[in-house]
């Protein structure tokens, strides 16, 4: 198949489409309409092969968690997703892999009413990179500089299961089949915190950042742009059924402080929000906990329940 037929066969069949899309795939650009009262949030992210995935993960997981990254830095920004673009270069053309790739890709994007509108198609090296765009009331996003001494310091959902997934894949651990799914799933296909990124917004959060490269590497991210420091418990940092049952406790700490790839929100609020805010995300089906709070001095200091330092490995992950 050529680069055109391709590009109809796959990539332009998205069946539902959104209103505000003036002009989609097949011209040079796409055209949107932006409302008038709302702001453009934008992130772009790339998976390539052997760093993000191995090549023998499922395509459509691929096509899921290259636009569920994405997704996941709009939530934690508070926007609304909307429109993406995909630029894909793949070393050739497999019929069933694009297929694949796509059923994962626009299940996503169908649940959340995002159209891809562009994209570009090239051979070489597996990479898909996606930009992912969004809506937010002006001045209103959810950003990482808003965090304030005093706040409690909250995450979403539970920690670790994507890191030892993780470990599962790369065979330095071994499980029963039906437990390796469940953390396989939680590696491979993030569910993006969108609606818990809308509720944070809309009811008092202060700062929010997606937990990619791990809990305590994000935090700081956040704590830097907050110019803050934090004291953590993390005997508090929640963690799944399965894990907690399979893991030893101190192993499963350190997958839940320092592994990427769960797509949590770790977020801050003052504590008379947080009622308020455990309340709306329940409805949302979303669990937070509070995990610890924000202090003037500008340190990371972790501690065990019973107050005692914590001293155990922290290194989240980095590229370079
Ligand atoms: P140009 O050469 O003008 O950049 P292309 O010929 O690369 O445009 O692409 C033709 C049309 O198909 C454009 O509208 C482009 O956005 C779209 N497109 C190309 N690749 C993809 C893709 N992987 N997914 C979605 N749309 C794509
Ligand atoms: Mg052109």
């Amino acid at each position: 198949m050529g680069e055109f037929s391709i590009i109809t066969e796959f990539f332009a069949q998205q069946k539902n489409k959104r209103a505000d899309v003036l002009v989609g795939i097949g011209d040079d650009a796409a055209i949107v309409a932006v409302p008038q009262d709302q702001q453009l949030v934008i992130t772009t992210d790339s998976l390539i092969e052997n760093v993000h995935f191995l090549p023998e993960t499922d395509p459509a997981a691929i096509g899921h968690k290259a636009l569920a990254v994405n997704l996941s830095d709009l939530a934690a920004m508070g926007a609304v997703p909307s429109w993406v673009t995909l630029a894909l270069t793949m070393p050739s053309f497999d019929h069933a892999w694009c297929e694949a790739f796509c059923a994962g890709f626009f299940a996503l994007a169908t649940r959340y009413q995002v159209q891809l509108i562009g994209g570009n198609l090239a051979k070489g090296p597996l990479n898909i990179t996606v930009e992912a765009m969004g809506l937010v009331d002006t001045n209103h996003s959810l950003l990482r500089k808003n965090a304030r001494v005093g706040d409690k310091i909250f995450v979403t959902g539970t920690l670790g299961d994507a890191g030892y997934g993780l470990a599962l894949q790369q065979k330095k651990k071994s499980l029963s089949a039906d437990l390796s799914s469940y953390f396989l799933t939680r590696l491979n296909q993030p569910e993006p915190q969108i609606a818990a990124g809308l509720v944070l917004r809309e009811n008092g959060a202060h700062a929010a950042i997606d937990i990619s490269d791990g809990f305590i590497a994000d935090l700081t991210h956040l704590l830097q742009a907050s110019d803050v420091g934090a004291r953590i418990n993390v005997d508090a940092i929640p963690q799944s059924a399965a894990l907690i049952e399979h893991v030893a406790s101190v192993e499963r700490l350190t997958f839940a402080l320092t592994s990427g790839d769960d797509y949590e929100l770790c977020f801050t609020a003052p504590a008379h929000h947080e009622k308020l805010l455990q309340e709306k995300l329940a409805s949302v089906h979303c669990r937070m906990t509070s995990v610890g709070e924000i202090i003037s001095d500008k340190k990371l200091i972790l501690h065990r329940q019973n107050g005692e330092i914590y001293h155990g490995t922290i290194q989240g992950y980095e590229h370079f």
